[in-house]
């Protein structure tokens, strides 16, 4: 099984339509996903048409321990994804949680409970809230790979040591396994030079991590959430679609790669570094990376 966190503490940047749109490309290709929906906004549930009632089961009563995390899981319209929705409730959970003993795993451990008797599903997917807050860190506590979601803008960069230095950090007191092991480029416009400098930037910052297929603007995947619908149940012929269809090839295609590696080294225990890679000649950077990794280590 793998899990996997879907992660930006910025909100707007794709982080919720990947992870419907690429659950959805990883059932049609004949996984079992399950969707956990940790931000308080509860997008990814209203997306999927999901709305909790009064007192039924969600991620915000899995973290404070009134449900087990199979109570809280329901069908979604996609053969072989189901979705643990929240509402927000949820937005008062870290403060509630705030002196609970072992705050930081809850999640974990409701998975591990979960697990106790096989694997139920080949692919978890954690939807964060934009916040590196007790959600963002129980969703990294959990996963083995984060993903950054990250939009091919002008800001682009900016809060990105943050974020890899949270990485770094639950890796190294919480979850040694966890990885950063891809990293998304979305609501891209080749168009724009712009988008494709800053997608020239995030090659070279973290080369090897960054998905060959990058998730360009499309209309209709802004419009999908208000009919509760997946890309390919919306406009199966859109390019959201096929963009979705190839990035979910890509992920399917690092279990072989993973498999391939498994006898030389355990992915799992290998230490990855996290720090972006410093290319031999930096290209002035145009885009705003004040705060990247690669600025604070320059001249
Ligand atoms: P996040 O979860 O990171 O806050 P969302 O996935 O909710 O971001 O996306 C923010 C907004 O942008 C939403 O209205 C969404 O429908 C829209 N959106 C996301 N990806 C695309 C895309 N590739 N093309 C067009 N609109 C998009
Ligand atoms: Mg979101």
């Amino acid at each position: 099984m793998r899990q996997i966190a879907l992660v930006n503490q910025k909100g707007g940047v794709g982080k919720t339509t990947t992870t419907v749109n690429l659950g959805a490309a990883l059932a049609l290709g004949g996984k079992r996903v399950v969707l956990v929906d940790l931000d308080p906004q509860a997008n990814l549930s209203l997306h999927l048409g999901s709305v909790v009632g009064s007192g039924a089961p969600s991620s915000y009563r899995v973290l404070t321990a009134q449900c087990s995390f199979a109570e809280a899981l329901v069908d979604t319209s996609t053969d072989g994804m189901r979705l643990m929705p929240t509402d927000i409730h949820l937005s008062g959970a870290e403060l509630e949680l705030a002196a609970a003993l072992g705050r930081e795993t809850l999640l974990r451990d409701a998975i591990e409970e979960w697990c106790k008797d096989g694997e139920p599903c080949d692919y978890l997917l954690f939807d964060c809230p934009p916040s590196l807050g007790l959600l963002s860190i129980n969703a990294l506590s959990a996963a083995d790979e984060a993903f950054l979601v990250v939009q091919t803008e002008f800001f682009a960069l900016q809060g990105m040591s943050k974020l890899l230095e949270v990485i770094e950090l639950v890796k190294k007191r919480m979850n040694p396994r966890l990885e950063c092991t891809g990293l998304i480029p979305c609501l891209y416009d080749n168009r724009l030079r712009l988008a494709r400098e800053v997608l020239g930037e995030l090659r070279s910052y973290f080369p090897d991590r960054v998905f060959a297929t990058t998730i360009g603007q499309n209309v209709k995947l802004a419009e999908s959430p208000s009919f509760g619908k997946t890309i390919f149940e919306y406009a199966p012929q859109s390019s959201g679609a096929r963009d979705y269809t190839a990035l979910g090839q890509a992920v399917l295609a690092m279990e072989e790669i993973a498999t391939e590696t498994e006898p030389a080294q355990k992915p799992r225990e290998k230490t990855v570094d996290l720090q972006p890679h410093q290319p031999s000649a930096a290209p002035q950077p145009k885009t705003a990376v004040t705060d990247s990794p690669l600025r604070e280590k320059g001249p």
